[in-house]
């Protein structure tokens, strides 16, 4: 079982933000922002790459309820998945990470220069 199988499973505990029947939201052990909450589906699909259109959209109504509950629905936020080798991604359970409670930074996302791929 992946570890956040197991966070849904109770078996390792986390910080819960808000949850129903198909979702959970809790808070990044490792914030990058002032509020760093991470948005899951209970079953395991191993990155945004599986989830299916109907199922995406459920999710895209709980984060929106998500941010309202953490109060950063007025004052903005960032939705950010990582997928695969590329894209930087360490957990292989499908997580959307919830950004905001400050201005947040924008800036190069790479080591390459974009400039000399154009
Ligand atoms: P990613 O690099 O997109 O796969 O992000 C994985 C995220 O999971 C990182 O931001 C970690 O800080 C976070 N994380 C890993 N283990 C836990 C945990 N047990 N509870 C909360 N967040 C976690
Ligand atoms: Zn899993």
């Amino acid at each position: 079982m992946c570890i956040f199988c197991k966070i849904v499973a109770k078996e390792i505990p986390s910080n819960a933000v808000a949850e129903n029947e198909e979702f959970y939201a809790f808070h990044d052990i490792n914030p990058k922002a002032p509020v760093h909450v991470l948005v899951i589906p209970k079953a395991h699909f191993d990155s945004f790459k599986e989830i299916p259109g109907d199922v995406m959209g459920r999710m895209s109504t709980f984060m929106q309820e998500t941010a309202k509950t953490l109060g950063i629905d007025e004052s903005g936020y960032r939705i950010i998945s990582n997928i695969g080798e590329d894209g930087g991604q360490e957990v292989k359970h499908l997580h959307f990470h919830l950004l905001g409670g400050a201005k947040l930074k924008w800036g190069h996302f790479a080591d390459a220069d974009p400039k000399d791929f154009i």
